[in-house]
């Protein structure tokens, strides 16, 4: 019996893991969670001694359930190899007394990629086996990293063709440097005058167009999603909470069934809802800490239980997680709901209408392996600067905001339970803020100059992401206003 997936907003809608992966969002604007989360089969010892691409097989055929085991291993072999510069793939490193889980070492050096390599690999085969005869068209929004990992696992993959809006002006010179860059005759990339909301509003608001999905059709394209809406980003996440674990036991660090803690600088949820799933697996995970940058919007509603989008959008140095509506907090609020679709939905429709919502005493009860934090930019640059001053070693400034909120908040300083923090991109992304916060004199550097002094402070080899786009040519340049998305899908797609 195959796991299947149905929607957040309605029990009625049911998929196969394979059609919920080529279809992204659901038909009403849901998403796709599993029917139930399947207990890890694997004990608990033996992870210690698993690669990551073991470790991968082990939990994704338990939510993947209609993939062969052939496809499944051809689909991990494929994104899992030399696109990572290591082959531990996400190595767990301890620095200051806690440990950073790397999630940067593949193509574009941010987390994005641990999913977005195999993501395609997964809606190809997902295709072939339902029959899909449509051209797919990725319609992805970012806040800056989604994009560019997407656009490197989807250039030129036969069958596909790939659209990123990103905020023309939300984004840092070098993840913009590299989406603009960006090569493959299937790849399309604009930049839209607004925030990221904006554009994950107006890519949600496509999808959702029962008119504009039956015109696309008659061309012979179907929609699909990279955002961490799919089902197919986030299952690939569950993998490396799993493999920390078994490298915690294979250093000695934890004996089987001893827990450890979760840190996750936060945006859209995604990375953090993996993390809660590993729990509901059965991998010992005490707290799950959600830190938030000033756009603390996840920090406020785990202290109150109201999710309120109403204030400022706040551009800060943790550009990923500039977000207000953060889009898998759903499936969270849909669980906490008992797996109730009417009541989700109607807190969904109020998050619509109003930009708020309050959740019950019981859901937020259902909530409590959560705790919230979030660091001011100070206290984000403060952190960079003490862990690089205790250690050498230097945090991009995602990372640095939950390491700062670990710090403030949640180090009890007995350090009996080890603390996991996903450390979500590589510094020289976000090369500028990280120099002017270890030192201001770097400020008048420009933005190569400060790539090569990273590398003399951190003794850190320079990714080839970034040697790539050094003297790359710039191959897109379109700048719309946030109501033509559309119109720009049309035109990309006849060809214009
Ligand atoms: C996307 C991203 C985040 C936020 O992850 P979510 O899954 O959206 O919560 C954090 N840091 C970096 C570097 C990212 O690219």
């Amino acid at each position: 019996m195959d796991l299947m997936y149905n929607s957040t907003r309605n029990d009625e809608e049911r998929a196969t893991a394979s059609q919920a992966i080529l279809k992204g969002l659901a038909g009403d604007g849901g998403l796709f969670v599993p029917e139930r989360i399947p207990a890890l089969d694997t004990p608990l010892a033996s992870l210690a001694g698993m690669s990551y691409q073991e470790t991968a097989y082990a939990v994704m055929k338990l939510f993947l359930t209609d993939y062969t085991e052939e496809e499944l291993k051809y689909c991990i072999r494929s994104a899992y190899d030399e696109k990572f510069d290591t082959e531990e793939i996400a190595p767990l490193r301890e620095e200051a007394g806690v440990y950073y889980l790397e999630l940067f070492h593949g193509a574009t050096i941010a987390f994005k990629d641990m999913a977005l390599s195999i993501l395609p690999y997964l809606m190809t085969t997902a295709a072939r086996k339902n029959h899909e005869e449509h051209e797919i068209v990725i319609l992805t929004a970012t806040s800056g990293d989604t994009g560019k990992a997407a656009l490197a696992g989807f250039a030129d993959v036969p069958g596909t063709r790939i659209i990123v809006f990103y905020p023309k002006n939300g984004v840092s010179p070098v993840q913009e440097k590299q989406m603009v860059t960006q090569k493959g005759s299937n790849t399309c990339v604009i930049g839209i005058r607004g925030n990221f909301d904006d554009a994950q509003t107006g890519v949600k608001r496509l999808f959702s167009d029962q008119k504009l999905k039956e015109e696309l059709l008659a061309q012979g394209f179907c929609f699909s999603s990279a955002n961490s809406i799919n089902i197919g980003r986030l299952v690939p996440q569950i993998v490396y909470y799993v493999y920390a674990y078994g490298q915690l036991l294979k250093k000695g660090r934890l004996q089987a069934g001893e827990p450890m803690n979760v840190v996750v600088p936060t945006g859209n949820f995604g990375n953090i809802l993996a993390a809660f799933y590993a729990k509901n697996m059965g991998l010992p995970i005490g707290k799950l800490i959600c830190a938030s940058n000033e756009n603390r919007v996840l920090y406020d509603f785990f202290q109150t239980g109201a999710y309120d989008r109403n204030r400022e959008f706040i551009l800060t140095s943790s550009p990923s997680m500039d977000i207000l509506i953060s889009s898998n907090l759903e499936r969270l609020i849909y669980h906490a709901a008992g797996k109730n679709a009417d009541q989700n939905a109607s807190l969904m429709n109020q998050l619509n209408q109003t930009g708020r919502y309050t959740v019950t005493d019981e859901m937020r009860r259902a909530m409590t392996d959560f705790a919230g934090g979030y660091a001011t930019e100070e206290q984000t640059f403060a952190e960079i600067r003490r862990v690089h001053q205790e250690s050498g070693y230097v945090l991009d400034t995602h990372t640095a905001v939950a390491s700062a909120v670990y710090q403030k908040n949640f180090s009890d300083g007995s350090g009996n339970v080890p603390a996991v923090i996903a450390s979500t991109a590589s510094p020289y992304k976000f090369a500028r803020s990280v120099m002017t916060a270890i030192d201001s004199k770097y400020e008048e550097m420009d933005d190569f100059a400060l790539i090569d002094e990273l590398h003399r402070l951190s003794g850190t080899p320079i990714p080839r992401a970034i040697e790539e786009i050094r003297n790359a040519p710039v191959l897109h340049d379109t700048v719309i206003e946030k109501n033509e998305m559309e119109a720009a899908v049309k035109r990309f797609l006849k060809g214009e």
